[in-house]
């Protein structure tokens, strides 16, 4: 049965309720906007900055392929492009699937961390002496940069654009 979400008034079919108050339902949406929130929240008590998530980055030498062996394993998916796709399962896992280019070695695994603002990730790695690429804003409405470690491995991270 539906019901009106009491912080959007947006009719939901699926809601959570305050113990306190089981009458007034809190759509999904809305209570991520909470944990938003409590993030923020959270950085100002801390003076730090936090991982709101975090998604392995894998180089695939075919996208589609790659594509169609995730769905058979019970992924969701969907493509940026050609050369770009996301497997989803659950609400926590996403595994982007890379097209490996020029010196790419297919199998070499990456690491994507979200966070709200990039910029701030980028001036603590900064004054720690490590070499950050960007942040900048990206035509997908991220705003993003990366470090490498002394192997290679890439970290991107990404916020927001604001
Ligand atoms: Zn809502």
């Amino acid at each position: 049965m539906a019901a009106i979400c009491t912080c959007c008034a947006t009719s939901v079919d699926w809601w959570v309720r305050l113990r306190s108050h089981p009458d007034l339902p809190i759509c999904h949406n809305c209570l991520a906007g909470l944990n938003g929130q409590r993030d923020g929240q959270l950085q100002l008590m801390t003076r730090t900055w936090l991982i709101t998530g975090f998604e392995p980055i894998f180089k695939v030498a075919d996208v589609t392929r790659s594509v169609a062996w995730f769905e058979g394993a019970g992924f969701e998916t969907s493509f940026h492009d050609d050369t770009y796709a996301f497997a989803h399962r659950d609400r926590d896992l996403t595994v982007h699937l890379a097209h490996a280019v020029a010196d790419d070695v297919p199998g070499e695994g990456s690491l994507y961390i979200h966070c709200q603002d990039a910029d701030r990730v980028a001036e603590e790695w900064r004054q720690a002496g490590i070499e950050v690429d960007g942040p900048r804003d990206e035509d997908y409405g991220k705003r993003e940069g990366s470090i490498t470690d002394p192997d290679g491995n890439v970290i991107r991270f990404g916020s927001p654009i604001r």
